[in-house]
C-alpha cells in the first residue's frame, strides 16, 4: 500500500548514510526530503540500486501473473522507445501503427466475426481495460434505457465474488452496483444459473472471468451466454457479456482452440487481456477489444490528431509509455502463433506436473490442477491440523519463494489455500527445486504440533484476491 499515511515518522525518518565504500564522497542526505543540492550520478545510482536489492527475486515470485523475464531484444527495443508517448500519435505514427496491428492480431486471435469491424486499444493493464469495458457496458445500457423512456440511474453489474479487485474498483468509481455471486460448496466461480438469477432490467452486463484469480479456473462463458439467451427469450432482457481474460485470453486461443469463450459467442461484447501477463511483455500493457463499433458507443470516443487526420482514442490516461506496446508487437512477430503455443504449453505442463506432485505428498488437496490457466490452488488436507497454508507460505519464504496463502471469499471464508502461478521462465528445474524445498520443510511443520500462522500473518501478495469489502457486498 504505497499511499503514505500522513504524519508518518519513526525510524524511517533517519537520513540516508552513504558509505565511502565506492571511494566516492561520504555524505548524508535526507531520506524523506529532497536534498538541497546535487550529487554525482554514480553515487545516486549506487544508492538507489543498493536499496532495491531488498526487493524480492522476481523469478522466485510465484504470486504474480506478471511477466518477469523477457528476451534481450525485447528489452533493447523497450530501451530504444523509452521516450515514446502513446498519446502522441502524430509524433510517433509508427508506434500508433504497431498498436493498431496488435489490435488486429488480437481480433483474429479472438475470432472477431469481421476483424476489420472489431475495435480496441492498448491500456496500462487489465485494470484500465476493465474500466473501459465496464464504461462501454454502462453507456450502452443508459442509451437503451433512455430510448425506452425508462430510468437509467441504478445500473448494476453481475459477476462472481472471485473477480479481481479491479471490478470492485470499477463499480465503486463509476457508481455501478456490484452484484457479487457468492461461492457455494465447491463452486468457486460464476455459474450460468447464478449469473442469470442476479440479472434484471438494470443489469449493464455480466463479467465472465477466463482465469479466476483465486484458482486459475475458467468460468463457463458459453454456458453463461446460453443461459442469458434463454433469459432473453423468456423476458426480453438482453444482457451482454464482458470477458475478463487478463490471463486466460492469452492461454485459451493457443491451448484450447475448441473452447468457445471469445467473439465466437455472439453475446460476448468485449474482451480484455493483460499484455504483461501471458502476453509476455514486461509490466505496463493491457488490451481491450469490442466485437464491433456498436458495442462501443461513439460518445465515449475522443479524437486526436494523427498525421493531419483524425484518430479515435478511448483511454483513462493521456500520456502513457509506448515501449510496452512496441514490445507486444515484437513478441507477436517474434513468437508467432506456434511460439506462443509452445511457451504456454510448457507453462501448463510445468503447472500440471507440479500440482500432481504436490497432491502426491499426501498432505494437500488440489482445488485446481493447472489444466486451464497454468495456475493452481491447493489446501491443507482435511484432518491435518499441525500447520496451516500460512505456515507453508512462511516456510517457503525462508528460501526466497513467494507462494501466497489466502482465504476464499463468501461463502467459503473457511477455506484457505496456497496458489502457484506458473509463468514463462518457471522451468521444470525450478519446479523441482520448489518441490525439494517443500519436502524439506514439511517434517518441521508437522512437528510444530499446531498452527503458528494465520491469515493475519499472510503477506499482502495475493494479487487481487483481496476480499470484497463488506459494505459493497450484498445485493439482497
Ligand atoms: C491481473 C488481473 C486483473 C488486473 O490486471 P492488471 O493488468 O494487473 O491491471 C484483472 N482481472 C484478472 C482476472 C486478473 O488476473
Amino acid at each position: 500500500m504505497p499511499l503514505r499515511r500522513p504524519g508518518h515518522t519513526g525510524r524511517g525518518s533517519r537520513d540516508l548514510e552513504i558509505n565511502p565504500v565506492f571511494s566516492r564522497e561520504p555524505l548524508r542526505v535526507p531520506r524523506h526530503a529532497m536534498p538541497d543540492g546535487e550529487m554525482e550520478p554514480d553515487t545516486a545510482y549506487q544508492l538507489v540500486h543498493d536499496e532495491l536489492m531488498l526487493d524480492g527475486n522476481a523469478r522466485l515470485n510465484l504470486a504474480t501473473f506478471v511477466t518477469t523475464w523477457a528476451e534481450p531484444q525485447a528489452l533493447r527495443l523497450m530501451a530504444e522507445c523509452v521516450e515514446k508517448n502513446m498519446i502522441d500519435k502524430d509524433e510517433y505514427p509508427q508506434t500508433a501503427e504497431l498498436e493498431t496491428r496488435c489490435v488486429d492480431m488480437l481480433a483474429r486471435l479472438w475470432h472477431a466475426e469481421d476483424p476489420h469491424r472489431a475495435t480496441g486499444c492498448s491500456t496500462t493493464g487489465s485494470s484500465e481495460a476493465a474500466m473501459l469495458g465496464g464504461l462501454a457496458l454502462k453507456r450502452r445500457w443508459r442509451h437503451r434505457r433512455r430510448e425506452e423512456g425508462r430510468p437509467a440511474d441504478r445500473p448494476n453489474l453481475v459477476m462472481g465474488v472471485n473477480v479481481q479487485i479491479c471490478w470492485e474498483k470499477f463499480a465503486d468509481y463509476f457508481d455501478v452496483e456490484p452484484r457479487y455471486v457468492p461461492m457455494e460448496g465447491d463452486r468457486y466461480h460464476l455459474s450460468p444459473e447464478t449469473a442469470v438469477e442476479s440479472c434484471d432490467e438494470n443489469t449493464i452486463g455480466v463479467v465472465a472471468v477466463l482465469g479466476s484469480t483465486f484458482d486459475g479456473s475458467y468460468e463457463p462463458v458459453a454456458g453463461i451466454a446460453a443461459a442469458l439467451d434463454e433469459l432473453q427469450t423468456r423476458t426480453g432482457l438482453d444482457v451482454p457479456i464482458h470477458v475478463d481474460g487478463a490471463s486466460g485470453a492469452m492461454i485459451a486461443p493457443f491451448l484450447d482452440p475448441d473452447l468457445h469463450w471469445d467473439f465466437r459467442v455472439p453475446r460476448v461484447a468485449s474482451i480484455n487481456t493483460s499484455g504483461h501477463k501471458y502476453g509476455l511483455v514486461m509490466p505496463g500493457v493491457g488490451w481491450v477489444l469490442w466485437r464491433d463499433a456498436s458495442a462501443l458507443p461513439d460518445d465515449l470516443v475522443f479524437h486526436v490528431n494523427y498525421l493531419g487526420g483524425d484518430m479515435p482514442t478511448f483511454a483513462l490516461n493521456f500520456s502513457r509509455p509506448g515501449a510496452q506496446v512496441v514490445a507486444q508487437y515484437y513478441n507477436f512477430l517474434r513468437l508467432g502463433f506456434d511460439g506462443y503455443r509452445r511457451v504456454q504449453r510448457t507453462c501448463r505442463d510445468v503447472a500440471t506436473r507440479l500440482a500432481g506432485e504436490i497432491a502426491g505428498l499426501g498432505r494437500f488437496e488440489l482445488i485446481t490442477d493447472g489444466h486451464e490457466t497454468p495456475v493452481f490452488a491447493f489446501r491443507v488436507r482435511e484432518g491435518i491440523d499441525d500447520f496451516t497454508v500460512f505456515d507453508v507460505s512462511a516456510a517457503l519464504r525462508e528460501r526466497g519463494w513467494l507462494v501466497p496463502a489466502y482465504t476464499f471469499p463468501e461463502n467459503r471464508t473457511d477455506l484457505a489455500v496456497l496458489r502457484v502461478v506458473v509463468r514463462n521462465g518457471f522451468s521444470h528445474d525450478l519446479a523441482d527445486l520448489l518441490m525439494e524445498d517443500l519436502r524439506r520443510v514439511l517434517p518441521r511443520l508437522e512437528a510444530q504440533g499446531g498452527p503458528r500462522r494465520t491469515a493475519d500473518d499472510a503477506g499482502g501478495f495475493a494479487h487481487g484476491t483481496e476480499s470484497k469489502s463488506p459494505r459493497r457486498h450484498g445485493h439482497g
